[in-house]
């Protein structure tokens, strides 16, 4: 899943306005974020397939560090001890960020193909398979995140123009994204390729939401 995970980030924002929405948007991405490096660096594995599923055009073979659902959670953990400890220091931030985390793995469950491990590579692997139809995966994308933006709108007050339409423009915008995303064709048969879109649309989206989250209170 891809820009359906910024639903949590969203509406997330209403359980603990101070959390920042920047770093929410890079928590629900989090695990995401750890797995393009390890690609590249051969810890973790995918192979570029052209149309594996209806949606996608790669085979995840190895990530256990990642993807697994006992490694989402210590991810979520460590998440929790930064902000509680270390950064931030605000026990309701720790929680809000270690749910965004934990939320990757449960999002990615309705439309990976069975690749995602429960704890290591040998032990069973999930996945409900919605990425074998790419229109229904784009339509829960996009519920998922507009019900975030709805809640998140709710839960924010706007204090200038952009305030009051920038969000809802945002949200525009990354629904079109991922039309390409979904339905394009094979960009480039490379992983390098591959990881770098996706970790600079993930650092990029989430500044523009840290700088649109400014725009309300
Ligand atoms: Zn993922």
């Amino acid at each position: 899943m891809f820009v359906g995970h910024y639903a949590a980030s969203l509406a997330l924002k209403k359980y603990e306005k101070t959390a920042s929405l920047g770093i929410l948007f890079l928590a629900v991405q989090f695990v995401d974020i750890v797995f393009f490096p390890l690609v590249l660096l051969g810890v973790e594995r995918l192979n570029v397939v052209e149309n594996f599923t209806d949606a996608t055009h790669f085979e995840l073979i190895y990530m256990p560090y990642t993807h697994s659902l006992v490694a989402s959670l210590a991810w979520a953990a460590l998440a929790y001890a930064l902000f509680r400890w270390v950064v931030v220091k605000s026990r309701r931030v720790a929680i809000v960020v270690a749910i965004a985390v934990a939320s990757h793995w449960v999002l990615d469950l309705l439309v990976h193909t069975p690749d995602l491990p429960l704890w290591s590579d040998a032990s069973p692997k999930l996945g409900l398979g919605l990425w074998n139809y790419a229109a229904a995966t784009y339509v829960l994308e996009a519920a998922l995140l507009l019900a975030g933006l709805w809640w998140y709108l709710r839960a924010t007050r706007p204090t200038g123009a952009i305030g009051k339409w920038g969000m809802t423009a945002f949200v525009v915008v990354l629904l079109m994204i991922n039309v390409v995303n979904l339905f394009g064709p094979l960009q480039g048969d490379s992983k390098v390729m591959l990881a770098a879109t996706a970790l600079l649309s993930y650092f990029l989206f989430a500044a523009v939401a840290f700088w649109l989250d400014t725009k309300r209170s």
